[in-house]
């Protein structure tokens, strides 16, 4: 099957020097993107600006705005053979909003002061979505994550309906050893019906070994 996986934060910038972003570290994305192209898979990797090595047998993609995220997500799924099955897993931590303005040089202090006016960034998850059940790619298999710091099951299930998700992985990134930059994940798995399968903190090859033999399963069914 091809695989497309986003992966890390995204970078929205103010100016050339200072940007809106999270701590999402891409460890988690690119996890699962080694683990589907070690099971043979044909891996594109979205990523946002990370520190880490490309896994062997992925092909890679750099961006830095959501806006580009969804160019390359966008890209790399109107590729996909129709032959093919065909999975697209969202773990990047997308900027939900970008800078309306981004300036040419770098702002001064003085000039900064009450400037900062905000716009909403596409979903890029939810917008391949779209575009692929326009494709009549029903058979397209969609997963999503859920970061929250609060009840991240309701919400989780929440956000299957919305995005029309297989399922979405939910993690509290409030728990120590589990969400950013931890090596380690506590997630459970949640359905749109609200059902769910909670998995032990476990690494985060652990977890994506979980999450790719799940899209596997459900390909097959
Ligand atoms: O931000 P939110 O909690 O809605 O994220 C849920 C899922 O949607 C994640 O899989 C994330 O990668 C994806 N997402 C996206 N583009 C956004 C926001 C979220 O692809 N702008």
């Amino acid at each position: 099957m091809r695989v497309v996986v986003t992966a890390g934060p995204t970078r929205e910038h103010i100016d050339p020097v200072r940007f809106l972003s999270n701590p999402s570290t891409g460890k988690m994305g690119f996890a699962v993107a080694a683990e589907a192209a070690r099971r043979g898979h044909e891996v594109v990797l979205v990523a946002g600006p990370v520190a880490l090595k490309t896994p062997r047998g992925v092909k890679r993609v750099d961006v830095v705005s959501a806006r580009e995220m969804l160019a390359a997500a966008t890209a790399a799924v109107d590729s996909a053979p129709r032959s093919a099955p065909l999975a697209f897993v969202g773990v990047a931590a997308v900027a939900d909003w970008r800078p309306r303005r981004r300036a040419a040089k770098k702002l001064k202090k003085r000039e900064m002061s009450g400037t900062l006016e905000l716009v909403r960034n596409p979903d890029v998850l939810k917008s391949i979505g779209a575009r692929l059940r326009r494709a009549g790619r029903k058979d397209a298999v969609l997963v999503g994550f859920a970061a929250e710091t609060g009840s991240p099951i309701a919400e989780a299930a929440r956000k299957c309906r919305e995005k029309r998700l297989a399922f979405t992985v939910a993690n509290d990134v409030a728990e120590k050893g589990s969400g950013f930059g931890s090596d380690s994940n506590r997630v459970a798995f949640v359905r749109a019906d609200g059902s769910s399968v909670r998995l032990p903190l476990m690494s985060k090859q652990a977890v994506a070994r979980r999450i790719v033999g799940e899209i596997e399963r459900l390909l097959v069914d």
